[in-house]
């Protein structure tokens, strides 16, 4: 049984490419579509924000020349190409999902917005806001603490490659140690990364727990749903 009615889901761009070096990886796609459809076919809302690094992102086409401005908008388009493929994805396996565009771009997506972000998810679909925050200068980790915020999830999941916050990087350090969870101001103190940290502050903040977990096992998403400790939990100290 889960143990959250609402949530915010934050996938990076690079994990949709799979074991490819750049785009979108149909294997991936499908894989997260079967771990949210099984999720949200149970009645727990899902709110998406995925990310662009597999296509582009802005800080990298400046020193090819690109404007930072501009690349950052070719950034946000990319996390749209990235929520229409999740969201076909979706569809194809049978579960119901919209997108909804932080700027104005239909009929690509209707226009993000609280309210009807928040009838969507109460009339059972996905939601996957794309565009980031509409912003330059801003990441999709930003957006999905945002949205997270905005949307009153109980809990920002954050799925990514490696299973919660260590001590230090376990690639390169065999000695590191995994935290099952931590205070916002122990990762502060420790300057451990777990996202950017405009994003980290704004869930700090305003008292979104994070949630990092390996999302690329079949069933952690589940898993975390129904509060297995499978990765690390990042709270204030006040909460529970
Ligand atoms: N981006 C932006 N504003 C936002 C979100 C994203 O300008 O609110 C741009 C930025 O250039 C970023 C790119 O979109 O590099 C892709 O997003 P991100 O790097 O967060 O993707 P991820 O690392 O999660 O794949």
């Amino acid at each position: 049984m889960a143990i959250y009615k609402r949530v915010l889901l934050k996938l990076s761009g690079e994990s949709l490419m799979g074991a490819q070096k750049y785009g979108l990886s149909t294997d991936v796609l499908s894989e997260y579509a079967a771990q949210i459809g099984a999720a949200a076919s149970q009645g727990v809302q899902i709110a998406i924000v995925i990310g662009g690094g597999n296509i582009f992102r802005g800080l990298s086409g400046v020193g090819r020349g690109f404007d930072r401005v501009r690349g950052d908008q070719m950034g946000m388009l990319a996390t749209v190409i990235n929520s229409l493929a999740l969201q076909s994805a979706l569809e194809a396996s049978g579960t119901r999902a919209r997108v909804l565009t932080s700027v104005r771009m239909e009929p690509v997506g209707e226009l993000y917005t609280k309210a009807r972000a928040l009838e969507l998810l109460s009339a059972g679909e996905v939601v996957i806001v794309a565009g980031g925050t509409g912003n330059p200068y801003f990441t999709t980790d930003t957006a999905s603490a945002l949205r997270g915020v905005e949307l009153e999830a109980e809990v920002l999941l954050k799925g990514t490659r490696v299973d919660g916050i260590y001590t230090a990087d376990p690639e390169k350090d065999p000695s590191a140690v995994k935290f099952s969870d931590i205070t916002f101001d122990e990762v502060y103190e420790r300057r451990l990364r777990v996202m950017d940290l405009t994003a980290f502050t704004m869930c700090k903040e305003n008292d979104l727990p994070i949630v990092v977990f390996d999302m690329d096992t079949a069933g952690n998403l589940q898993r975390v749903l129904d509060g297995e400790p499978i990765g690390t939990v990042v709270k204030n100290q006040s909460t529970k």
